[in-house]
C-alpha cells in the first residue's frame, strides 16, 4: 500500500513559509496543511524502524505535488499509473484523529473562449457576438436542475470579453466550476454544458448569420468523484484502530483530497488526519497546535498494520491483481 501526505501548499513559490511560535501554538502558511502529515508520516516512518515492526505486505511511504487547487492530484494520479499493483492509499491531511474521510467529491474546472468575427454594433448588426453566446450558455446553465443529494454544483467564476458598448464582442472567455459527489451527477451535468455551449453558439449563428463563431473549451481542472461502501474493508479497518485508542469513530461527508483518484479506479483509499489542532487553513495565518498530537500518526499507525497484516494478523487489505 501507499502512504503519503502531500508536499505541495495553496502557497505561490515567493510566500514567506516561516513558522512562528507563540504561546504553544506555531504559526505559519502551510503549517497544518500539510507540513504536520509530513510530519505524522515520518514519525510512522520511525516507528517501524525503530521498533522493527514486522509487516506481511509492503508499505511504499512518500509525499506526493499537486493535490492543492489546479494541481490536479497529479501527483497520486502519477503514482498510481506506474504503480498498477499498489492495493490500498491512506492519505494523511487535516488533523482529525477520529474522522475518516472515504468519499471523494469531483470537480471539473472549464476555461471557455468565444470568438467571432466583431464589428460596428450598428452598422454591423447581424454579425454573431462572443458576448451573447457567453450569456447565453450561462443563463442555460443557471438554469440547471442539480441535485441535493449526490450534492452537485455548478459556478460560472468569471467572464471576460469586449471592447466597448458600439462593437459587437469578437472575443469571450469563461471559467467555470462544476461540482458533485455522484459520478454520474457529475457526468450529466457536464454534458449539460457541453450541450449549452453547442446550442448558444447555434441560436446567436442563426439569429445573427453575417459570420463564423468559433468556441473552445478547455478542462483545467479534473478531480475524480470517489465512491466506496461504508463496509469497505478499509474503512471497517480505519474504525477499530480509531476505537482502540478510545475515540468514536466518524465517518466524514466526501472531500477533495488525494484520496479520490485511487478510490475512482477502484482502490481502497481514505484520508486520515494527522492529529493536533488547527485553523485558518489556504491562509497566511494558518496555525497548529499539538494538542494530543500523538493520536493522529497512532491511528494511521494501527490502520495501516491492520491493512497490511503483520507477523501475528493477517492483511485485511483485498489483495488487487495488478494490470
Ligand atoms: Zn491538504
Amino acid at each position: 500500500m501507499f502512504v503519503s501526505a502531500h508536499a505541495d501548499s495553496v502557497f505561490a513559490e515567493d510566500v514567506d513559509t516561516t513558522v512562528t511560535y507563540k504561546e504553544g501554538t506555531y504559526y505559519g502558511a502551510g503549517i497544518t496543511d500539510d507540513a504536520r502529515g509530513l510530519a505524522a508520516m515520518l514519525s510512522i516512518v520511525r516507528a517501524f524502524t525503530t521498533n522493527k515492526l514486522s509487516i506481511k505486505g509492503k508499505i511504499i511511504f512518500g509525499a506526493t505535488v499537486g493535490e492543492e487547487g489546479v494541481g490536479d492530484l497529479r501527483g497520486v494520479k502519477a503514482f498510481f499509473d506506474q504503480h498498477t499493483e499498489v492495493d490500498g492509499f491512506i492519505s494523511i491531511d487535516a488533523v482529525s484523529p477520529t474522522e475518516i474521510i472515504y468519499l471523494g467529491t469531483g470537480s471539473y474546472r472549464y476555461e471557455v473562449t468565444i470568438s467571432g468575427p466583431g464589428g460596428h454594433s450598428f452598422g454591423a448588426f447581424g454579425t454573431p457576438s462572443a458576448i451573447h453566446v457567453a450569456a447565453k450558455a450561462a443563463a442555460k446553465l443557471t438554469e440547471y436542475d442539480v441535485t441535493d443529494v449526490p450534492k452537485t454544483t455548478f459556478n460560472i467564476g468569471s467572464i471576460q470579453g469586449g471592447t466597448s458598448p458600439t462593437a459587437i464582442a469578437e472575443f469571450a472567455r469563461m471559467t467555470i466550476d462544476l461540482r458533485s459527489n455522484g459520478n454520474l451527477q457529475l457526468q450529466a451535468i457536464d454534458d449539460y454544458l457541453h450541450q449549452a455551449l453547442a446550442t448558444a453558439i447555434n441560436e446567436e449563428s442563426m439569429r445573427a448569420p453575417l459570420g463564423k463563431l468559433t468556441y473552445t473549451v478547455t478542462k483545467i481542472g479534473d478531480r475524480p468523484v470517489g465512491t466506496q461502501s461504508t463496509d469497505a474493508p478499509i474503512v471497517h479497518v480505519a474504525e477499530m484502530a480509531t476505537k482502540s485508542l478510545d475515540l468514536t469513530p466518524k465517518l466524514a461527508g466526501p472531500a477533495s483530497t488525494d484520496a479520490n483518484h485511487p478510490i475512482h479506479i477502484g482502490v481502497p483509499a481514505l484520508t486520515l488526519g494527522a492529529g493536533g489542532e488547527a485553523g485558518a487553513a489556504h491562509t497566511l495565518n494558518e496555525w497548529y497546535r499539538p494538542t494530543n498530537s500523538y493520536l493522529g500518526p497512532q491511528r494511521v499507525l494501527y490502520t495501516i498494520l491492520g491493512l497490511v497484516g503483520t507477523h501475528e494478523t493477517e492483511s485485511l487489505l483485498p489483495r488487487r491483481l495488478a494490470k
